[in-house]
């Protein structure tokens, strides 16, 4: 029998079921009384799931965001492991081509994916494992359509010993400019622990950096894990790190079914995959060989998890490649303000590209004031006139508004009723195609009001600007150029990004509008205008970081005007022209921003410079929500007392900022504390003491810590 080991699954008896469980420590004794306990059913594992540098990540993570272990670890693993299956991929079977194919055989000249599949093929004589097909984009269909046609064969045979070796490099890498080389070299020379922030301006060339410090990672026979918002909207990205390199690139992105995501997990502990690139939970994959991590965009939101165990992937990253001893490269031209703070005594390496790289210069600024000016679909006379000008020279124009949907609320002419969600504090936003009403925060739909349901009026009217609107006041306006709107109703379909990046890419004149989605990392070399519609939206927000994610936003979706030889030009619509916040941005750049803003929460004494956790609740009585968040509060108040921890501040409890959501109500208790260590020290005694609270069971509630959304 094999030995028990910490980290080898078991099935065990739980109630008339069997579960899946891992093993977290192992005992001599027991303080259940021996007739009690009960006989696990099955050993699962030979070896331990999880190398012991991940299991230490999520014991650590299990402490920090105050959240179970188990369910930590349950998070950590793909769906099929936590169900059971073995730890193994799919079989170890490969495709392998048959002499006489080739990539312009005659009897593939017109199937695309099959001539592709060819040329992956060509690249992997020894045969080409079941678990890399999906990674390299290949699909079974079109292996089965080889084989049927004696092109290509199965056969079965372990993959890890027969590879070959082969060039690493598909392709020359770009000369780095000199501040890329300087990068490397400082990075390349730092060997075990080392935080390194690139800051790079738009268009600067981070992700060469990226590839060139992978190059010398893969050298050293190490992997290299890369973690990247979203996979789905950049497609570009990945596409840049396949063609690179010759090794296997594990992909785990959230549109990959149970089994592809097991398989490419696998290939990541066993090593086969040299890079591994993934989305948020990627955090958690082992490597066999762990050489590099690298965070893209570490200051984008979505690296923090928003439910259940609510991590921050980026500063998850950031302590596992403490860990494991290697390097981690967080890049960004926007910084987030905990990573700034981080620099300034030296725990983070700060690495600059001032410029963009090749021969692309940086945008040009310019707020316009539409004070008492008149807007159609969002947008003022003298915007329009410069998108034609841009158009008419042979650019593409990009126009940002971060609202979908045709208008963000319904009202009545006559006595100002407007359209609200029956279940939500919110308003709700009318669509177009099909014509409906929709929350945006519970999902709900309703069919649009024929008269006001207050006055009987009929005369009712769509306020404001949505994408649907600014895109079809565009399409009267420029009535021979194409308009595409990319937005979350648009691009639902799995290809739809793609298609719709390869119409831009090619280059015609056109107009796009869209919503964040437009903003993030895309190259658009013909985009020679970027239109901000409304700035002001973050200028008022109530959340502190309002400003910070507001910058970030404006020099993000700047970024995506003039990235070739063609200059760019940045137009920001704003009721606010002189607020200090665009005077930064605009006649500086976001470091400006940066330094004076982390002025502002330093004297305030706000995150970087003190330590949040959130406690929200919310339960379907408004009355009850309260309750247990007052007692909560007192009870904080008492450990506090009794543990004589000092510099905590309790902020409420108060309404969440929207108090009915989905019809629930919500409300919310900050702490807010000068010292980590504090903070730690308290939500430790405090929540194992909610958990006994007799309200504790029928209200919804839980911890956030380091919270980024008030
Ligand atoms: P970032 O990620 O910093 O916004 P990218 O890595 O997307 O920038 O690079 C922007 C553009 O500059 C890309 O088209 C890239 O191919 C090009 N580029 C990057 N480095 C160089 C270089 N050293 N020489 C020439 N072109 C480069
Ligand atoms: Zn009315
Ligand atoms: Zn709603």
């Amino acid at each position: 029998m094999d030995a028990l080991q910490v980290g080898l699954r078991v099935r065990v008896p739980f109630g008339n079921r069997q579960m899946v469980g891992l093993i977290a420590a192992i005992s001599e004794h027991s303080n259940v009384p021996a007739s009690k306990l009960k006989r696990a059913s099955e050993l699962i594992d030979h070896s331990p799931l999880l190398p012991e540098s991940l299991w230490k990540l999520c014991i650590w993570t299990s402490s920090y965001y105050q959240h179970g272990l188990g369910d930590t670890l349950s998070s950590a693993l793909p769906v099929l492991l936590r169900r059971g299956e073995p730890a193994l991929a799919r079989q170890d079977l490969l495709w392998q081509l048959l002499p006489g194919a080739y990539p312009e055989h005659p009897a593939i000249s017109r199937a695309p994916k099959q001539k592709e599949a060819v040329q992956v093929l060509a690249r992997h004589p020894h045969g080409l494992s079941h678990a890399l097909i999906n990674q390299l984009g290949l699909t079974r269909d079109a292996l089965e359509s080889l084989e049927r046609k004696g092109l290509a064969q199965r056969i079965s045979q372990s993959p890890h010993h027969i590879s070959e070796p082969q060039p690493l490099l598909r392709e020359t890498p770009l000369t780095a400019n000199e501040e890329q080389q300087a990068a490397l070299d400082a990075i390349l020379a730092a060997e075990g622990f080392n935080v390194w922030l690139l800051e790079g301006v738009t268009g600067s060339g981070k992700t060469e950096v990226y590839l060139q410090a992978i190059e010398h990672c893969l050298q050293q026979s190490r992997q290299a894990l890369v973690l990247i918002p979203e996979i789905g909207l950049t497609p570009q990205t990945l596409e840049r790190f396949r063609r690179r390199f010759n090794v296997p690139v594990a992909i785990l992105h959230s549109g990959l079914n149970d089994r592809e995501r097991l398989d490419a997990w696998i290939a990541a502990r066993e090593g086969e995959a040299g890079i591994v690139i993934g989305t948020r939970s990627a955090i958690f994959t082992p490597l066999a060989r762990p050489g590099l991590i690298i965070v893209d965009e570490e200051h984008d939101l979505s690296y923090k998890q928003q439910d259940g165990l609510r991590y921050n992937a980026r500063d998850l990253a950031v302590y596992r490649a403490h860990l494991e001893q290697v390097s981690i490269v967080l890049g960004s031209a926007t910084p987030s303000f905990e990573t700034l703070h981080n620099v300034q005594p030296g725990r983070y390496q700060r690495l600059r590209l001032t410029q963009r790289a090749g021969n692309a210069s940086p945008p040009t600024f310019q707020c316009l004031d539409i004070r008492s000016r008149p807007l159609e679909g969002g947008m003022s006379r003298p915007l329009i006139q410069l998108m034609g000008e841009h158009l008419r020279q042979g650019n593409q124009a990009l126009v940002f508004i971060n609202r979908r949907g045709f208008a963000p609320t319904l009202m009545c002419h006559d006595c100002g009723w407007m359209a609200e969600c029956r279940r939500c504090d919110a308003r709700m936003t009318l669509h177009q195609s099909p014509a409906q009403l929709h929350c945006h925060h519970c999902g709900s739909q309703r069919s649009v009001d024929r008269s006001c349901p207050k006055c009987q009026c009929q005369d009712l009217r769509p306020i404001g600007a949505g994408t649907e609107r600014t895109e079809e006041h565009l399409i009267n306006c420029f009535p021979d150029f194409p308009v595409l709107r990319i937005d979350r109703d648009t691009m639902t379909r799995k290809q739809a990004m793609q298609s719709m990046l390869a119409r831009i890419q090619s280059g015609e004149p056109c107009l796009l509008v869209g919503t964040q989605m437009l903003a993030k990392g895309h190259h658009f070399p013909d985009v020679t205008l970027v239109a901000i519609l409304d700035a002001d939206g973050g200028l008022f927000s109530t959340d502190f970081r309002g400003p910070e994610r507001m910058a970030q936003l404006i020099i993000q979706v700047a970024g995506r005007a003039g990235r070739a030889e063609k200059p760019g030009q940045v137009l920001i619509q704003t009721h606010m022209a002189e607020h200090q916040l665009l005077l930064d941005l605009t006649e500086h750049d976001y470091s400006r921003f940066a330094e004076r803003e982390l002025a502002a929460r330093a004297t305030a004494q706000l995150p970087p410079y003190s330590f949040m956790a959130l406690l929200r609740a919310e339960s379907n009585s408004s009355a009850q929500t309260h309750q247990f968040l007052d007692e909560a509060c007192e009870l904080a108040e008492q450990l506090t007392a009794s543990l004589g921890v000092t510099g905590v501040e309790l902020l409420g409890p108060v309404p969440s900022p929207m108090e009915r959501r989905a019809g629930r109500h919500r409300a919310q208790l900050l702490v807010l504390a000068g010292q980590r260590s504090t903070l730690h020290q308290l939500l430790h005694s405090w929540l194992s003491a909610l958990e006994q609270h007799p309200l504790a069971r029928r209200v919804r509630w839980s911890i956030d810590v380091d919270p980024l959304d008030m």
